[in-house]
């Protein structure tokens, strides 16, 4: 991040902190995940205990040469000459440190806050706003109580407005954001269900985000939304805006859309004024009308306002993973450039393991606030601090101040036209891509030059959902129980390496597939991690040994299979699973044959035993829970009995996804955790939203046809309309994964929101939904399922499977896009 500077010791004095200076230093850079550590020279490390207990990681980060720290206690190991700074709450200081430092600058400050549309309206704020001004902003939707002081942080004297938003999930959060923030202006964004469950009612969420305004000189907000709580607006002076009531100050009386813009007229001041929003889409219109009120209320003429906001781009916070040309993998962030995010993206660059070679096209990057050699020395900083193999710099002002880039293998281009000639002469082959330009360079064009063309049908993998996922199970386990995350048949269609880097990075302790040919596949993308093998071919001991995978024994043919194997190549202490059948009856040692087990594993030096675990038939059953009870007992049994022919400790398992939450005194020292990593997990109601699914498939409208009644459609005239309507053709069929159950009306697909059957029998490639009475184009895009409309689980249940065999179902043909935040 950004930089400013205090002395260590200023830094105690103002988080009043105990502990000695044992080294002067000044401290520029704060940091709060060890993984992200660059430049540490002048950072400061706050160890803060979330999810994972930061004071884990504080020998991680002095590794990474940081010198000074701030931590509830400990160390607990002489780390020589490092500062410690000892305090009650490190989150607390790190608050404290960021409100210190605002408070240094009398700059105007715009706070955001609102249930949807923070970060948009922030960014279009930004676009509208930076002509006149030198703005600071949180990067990315970063809003929560470590994000917000991180972005405060980086106020430098030459910013003459920031413009900050601000997230809370529940009561007492809003008060600690805007001690830091302290904003003048405030604008309240929209107000909808997200986060409801960690308030009693919406009223108690409403009054809690209108705490980020008790100090403000001036409020902007939807006078429709706020009608029955005006007592509660903490502010005096405020701008109104509604669709409803004249009496607002800027009051929408007219929308109608034209192409696809949206064109609005308004009175204001008694005037009538208008506005043309390049968008048609009703989220996007209720931003850009907050922004347009936001700008009228800090005194821009209308003529001025209207002028910018038909120049409004779409803001994308999203980076995309896709695969590339020649091997590559590219990572897709052509929309805007700014140091923070570029930081934010070449961490995601350093998080793909699958090429060893990274390469980044990067552009010049406009309104920095900071002179270009300042802004380029950085840049040049950051790329080397995060080991950039291969640079491309598009652009004038790189060009110019490429003195200062010492990458390997670098280049020099005036404008994207001039790279796009020479894509040949790059020779992008076997690397990571990462894809980084302003707006104006237009870069989706080298984007679309190197990622694979996808055919219409895709599914989308949110990535930053999978952590989520994991980290609700991760919440769920006892102190100290490992996660082994079941990344078999593709990650359940989610991807190999893709999920795979993210879970390594993220740090579970185990992961397993079925195959062995899987795990070579996970080794050769650069994955680290332990992992087992399900079921080992006795053909494939020599990948197996190569790439140092770990197999599941589950037979006296196996053991001595394997044994054998070592023995003849003098391996000694290989580690392996021992897998108790206790009740599945598929794969494993029944519990009459433990005993023989145990005699030829006493003094056996070949294998080590890293593991003894035994699977749940039904563990998400209540009715089947005495069944499980039984698996238990039967599983402790045989663990016991091992362990003690052993002499040592191996890690037991049992649990899976609905064992989890459903059996906890199951959980011992390690959870298999499959499905309800991709946010599936029948013991976790829906409604709770601590779930979600990961993945979504889309694929889009062929053509469209009229049909009259009695005509039949698809193959042996499987279908027919009851009357005239009409059908659109879609890119999808059983050959990507689309059962031939769903044809005939079984199944049912979302188009410009309503969910529309279809008509006749699914074919290889196609399927025909009835689209009678709706208006629909070709080239429309249908959802097949997605998280809101229509669920994996919906799916599932039209034709009597489960979830897991949908998922699994979807072909390699359809192309997988990730996405993360
Ligand atoms: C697939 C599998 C799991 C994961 O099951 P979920 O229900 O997806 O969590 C766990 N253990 C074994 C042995 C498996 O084969």
């Amino acid at each position: 991040m950004l930089s400013n500077h205090y002395s260590i010791t200023k830094v105690k004095q103002i988080i009043n902190a105990d502990g000695n200076i044992v080294k002067e230093c000044t401290i520029s850079t704060l940091f709060t995940d060890s993984r992200r550590i660059s430049n540490a020279a002048n950072g400061l490390f706050f160890a803060l205990s979330g999810r994972r207990n930061g004071h884990e990681f504080v020998a991680e980060a002095y590794a990474a040469g940081i010198r000074n720290f701030v931590v509830a206690h400990g160390p607990e190991f002489n780390l020589p000459e490092a500062n410690f700074l000892r305090v009650a709450d490190p989150l607390a200081a790190l608050q404290a440190l960021a409100a210190y430092h605002r408070s240094q600058f009398n700059l105007q400050v715009i706070g955001i806050t609102g249930s949807n549309g923070k970060t948009i309206v922030k960014e279009w704020l930004y676009q509208l706003l930076a002509a006149d001004k030198n703005i600071v902003r949180n990067p990315k939707s970063y809003n929560s109580q470590i994000g917000v002081p991180l972005s405060v942080w980086q106020i430098n004297g030459r910013n003459d407005l920031g413009i900050f938003e601000a997230g809370i999930s529940t009561v007492n959060e809003m008060d600690k954001l805007e001690a830091i923030i302290k904003p003048q202006i405030g604008v309240l964004t929209h107000m909808g269900t997200a986060h409801d469950e960690g308030f009693d009612n919406p009223r108690q969420k409403l009054l809690e985000k209108l705490q980020l305004f008790r100090n403000s000189k001036k409020l902007i907000y939807n006078y429709d939304q706020l009608i029955d709580y005006k007592k509660d607006i903490p502010v005096k002076d405020t701008f109104t805006w509604s669709r409803k009531f004249n009496q607002a100050d800027l009051y929408v009386f007219s929308e109608t859309v034209i192409a696809k813009n949206y064109y609005l007229r308004a009175n204001y001041q008694k005037k009538e004024i208008e506005c043309l929003i390049p968008f048609s889409d009703q989220a996007s219109i209720e931003n850009a009308i907050t922004c347009w009120a936001t700008m009228l209320a800090l005194g821009y003429s209308a003529v001025e306002a209207d002028k910018r906001i038909e120049r409004l781009t779409p803001v994308s916070m999203r980076l995309e993973l896709k695969t590339g040309v020649n091997e590559c993998s590219v990572i897709d962030d052509s929309y805007n450039s700014d140091l923070q995010s570029l930081e934010i993206a070449l961490n995601f660059l350093n998080q793909q393991n699958q090429h060893q070679k990274k390469t980044l096209i990067l552009s010049d990057i406009f309104q920095s606030g900071l002179q270009q050699d300042v802004l380029y020395r950085q840049v040049a900083d950051m790329v080397a601090s995060k080991n950039v193999d291969k640079f491309i710099g598009v652009g004038e002002a790189l060009l110019a101040h490429q003195q200062y880039f010492k990458v390997a293998e670098q280049y020099f281009f005036t404008d994207t036209a001039t790279m796009l000639q020479q894509l040949k002469q790059l020779n992008f082959k076997e690397e990571t891509i990462l894809i980084k330009g302003s707006r104006s360079f237009e870069f989706e064009r080298i984007s679309k030059a190197l990622a694979q063309k996808a055919h219409e049908t895709v599914m989308e993998i949110n990535l930053n959902t999978l952590l989520n996922n994991l980290n609700f199970y991760k919440s769920k386990l006892k102190p100290g129980v490992k996660v082994m995350a079941m990344v078999k048949a593709f990650s359940y269609g989610s991807g190999t390496f893709e999920v795979a880097n993210m879970l390594q990075y993220n740090k579970v302790d185990y992961l397993a597939v079925a195959y062995i040919d899987e795990g070579v596949a996970l080794r050769q993308a650069g994955i680290n991690l332990p992992i087992m093998i399900l079921n080992s071919e006795a053909s494939a001991f020599d990948k197996l040994t190569e790439y140092k995978l770990e197999p599941v024994i589950y037979s006296f043919g196996l053991l001595d299979d394997f044994v054998s194997y070592t023995q003849d190549r003098g391996i000694a202490n290989y580690p392996v699973h021992l897998k108790i059948d206790t009740g599945m009856h598929r794969l494993g040692f029944e519990n009459y044959e433990i005993e023989t087990l145990c005699d030829m594993l006493e003094e056996n030096r070949y294998v080590r035993i890293q593991s003894v675990f035994s699977h749940l038939a039904a563990s998400e059953a209540k009715k089947h829970d005495e069944f499980t009870k039984t698996q238990i007992k039967r599983f402790e049994k045989a663990a016991k009995e091992i362990e003690k022919t052993l002499g040592y400790k191996v890690i037991k398992h049992l649990c899976n996804t609905a064992g989890i939450i459903r059996w906890p005194a199951a959980q011992y020292d390690m959870v298999r955790l499959g499905i309800g990593l991709y946010g599936i997990d029948s013991a976790v109601p829906i409604t709770e939203n601590a779930l979600q699914p990961i993945a979504s498939l889309k694929t889009s409208v062929a053509q469209v046809k009229k049909i009259s009644a009695g005509d039949t459609i698809s193959y042996s005239r499987s279908g027919k309309l009851s009357k005239d309507g009409k059908i659109a053709t879609v890119r999808i069929g059983y050959a990507d994964g689309y059962l031939r159950a769903f044809g005939n009306g079984i199944g049912k697909m979302l188009i410009k929101g309503t969910l529309v059957p279809t008509v006749g029998n699914i074919t290889m490639d196609m399927c025909m939904l009835d689209i009678s009475g709706l208006d629909v184009r070709e080239g429309d895009e249908v959802i097949v399922f997605d998280e809101q409309h229509q669920r994996i689980e919906e799916l599932a249940a039209q034709i009597g499977t489960i979830p897991y065999e949908i998922l699994t179902n979807i072909s390699q043909r359809v192309k997988r896009v990730y996405f993360y935040e």
